[in-house]
């Protein structure tokens, strides 16, 4: 390297988030994803902490689809869609993805990063506003930096704030308006009110997106997510997810909503028209995950009725629990040093689960963000109940 002082200056960097306990080190897992993993050392931990939500990370049949998907269509695409990437096989996923969330069309993009990254830009320009929830996910952040919309911030799930800021952008002569909100609030396990904000949105004549990557799979009686949740199921206008989570966790992401605007994106949205197609057996794999949740709804009860049992569970120890209703269970500890000592902690009595801190949350919240999964049993459910209440005792973080 010719600049010598940029290696110093990285590694001072380097040392001052470890000096201030904010340093994130990864951990090695040696097994597939499920609801217990080995690690590198050979022992066996709860995994509390993955998007893992039905437990189709490593589900035996949706191996084998994706096995025959390879022989039936190969490995890889080379190529955007727009040249020669798109497979028929693209265009079912694109459609029974449309069906599933009750939407009119659906364009696939390599990660739900990604479709954030492109809605906002292909969609709006300066005659243009966005109004934006403060705790939406940082690609949509991120996204809508991208485009030259003016911008608005409402505060986490506040309506009265929301309604004031729609105000404001009509007031200052906006064209479109579009709100844009996580469906489930991520950090914080909190569910985003969709309805209410719907209702703002017809009150203001403004156009709603919702990001439901923590949603799709767990919420609502179908787990068609959010929307279905607030009752609005078929009523919603833009929504963008991820295949990286609920929906088999290997990656992907898509924008759903009318078909005016799906085939705008297919014209203007910049990481479909210059990032690779998805893997053909990602596709194929998807569609079966689909033809699962359509047939049955037993995976989506059973991450509702584990997430009530351990949330129950962990509030009648004393814990602070953020967030309701989600699989999402952030324990609430204050001190980043101390979140990682618990999670020190926890990985020796068997359980695995991260401290978040800033700057992924505020500072002095710091907290253990726990998942539930579908493939959880109650028996490791109670296992890290115990394990939490212990290591937590220990630490006088309660009683
Ligand atoms: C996980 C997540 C994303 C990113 O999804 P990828 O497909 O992994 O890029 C985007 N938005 C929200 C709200 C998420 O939780």
């Amino acid at each position: 390297m010719y600049n010598p002082e940029f290696k110093i200056r990285l590694q001072s960097n380097l040392a001052g988030l470890q000096a201030a306990g904010l340093f994130k080190q990864e951990r090695y897992i040696d097994t597939p994803q499920f609801s217990q993993v080995g690690l590198k050392d050979g022992s066996q931990v709860i995994n509390m902490c993955a998007n893992n939500y039905l437990g189709l990370a490593n589900n035996p049949e949706l191996m084998q689809t994706a096995k025959d998907a390879i022989d039936r269509w190969g490995y890889g695409m080379a190529s955007v869609r727009f040249i020669c990437g798109t497979q028929t096989l693209h265009q079912e996923l694109e459609d029974r993805l449309s069906a599933f969330l009750g939407m009119e069309d659906t364009i696939l993009f390599g990660s739900c990063y990604d479709a954030n990254g492109g809605l906002f830009e292909g969609l709006l320009d300066a005659n243009d506003a966005i109004v934006s929830d403060s705790l939406n996910h940082a690609s949509i952040i991120d996204g809508v930096r991208l485009c030259k919309a003016a911008r608005y911030r409402y505060a986490n799930n506040d309506m009265v704030d929301l309604e004031a800021k729609l105000k404001e952008a009509k007031a200052a002569g906006a064209r479109t308006i579009l709100i844009s909100t996580d469906g489930v609030f991520s950090m914080d396990g909190i569910v985003c009110q969709l309805d209410v904000v719907h209702q703002l949105a017809e009150k203001y004549g403004a156009i709603v997106h919702f990001d439901d990557s923590h949603s799709t799979g767990v919420l609502g009686k179908r787990g068609r997510g959010t929307h279905e949740h607030c009752g609005i199921f078929g009523k919603s206008d833009i929504t963008t997810g991820t295949l990286g989570k609920a929906l088999g966790g290997a990656s992907g992401g898509y924008i759903s909503g009318p078909k005016e605007v799906i085939a705008q994106l297919r014209q203007k949205a910049r990481p479909y028209l210059f990032s690779n197609s998805i893997m053909p057996a990602i596709a194929a794999t998807t569609i079966k995950v689909i033809d699962m949740l359509e047939a049955s709804t037993e995976l989506v009860e059973t991450v509702q009725s584990n997430a009530t049992y351990f949330r129950k569970g962990m509030e009648q120890c004393g814990f602070n629990l953020a967030g309701a209703n989600h699989a999402i269970v952030p324990v609430m500890i204050g001190d980043a040093a101390l979140s990682q000592q618990l999670s020190a902690r926890l990985l020796e009595l068997g359980v695995y689960a991260m401290g978040f801190f800033f700057p992924v949350v505020p500072r002095e919240q710091a907290r253990i963000r726990t998942q539930i999964s579908a493939a959880h049993t109650q028996q490791q459910l109670d296992r890290a109940i115990d394990a939490f209440a212990q290591a937590s005792r220990e630490l006088g973080i309660i009683k």
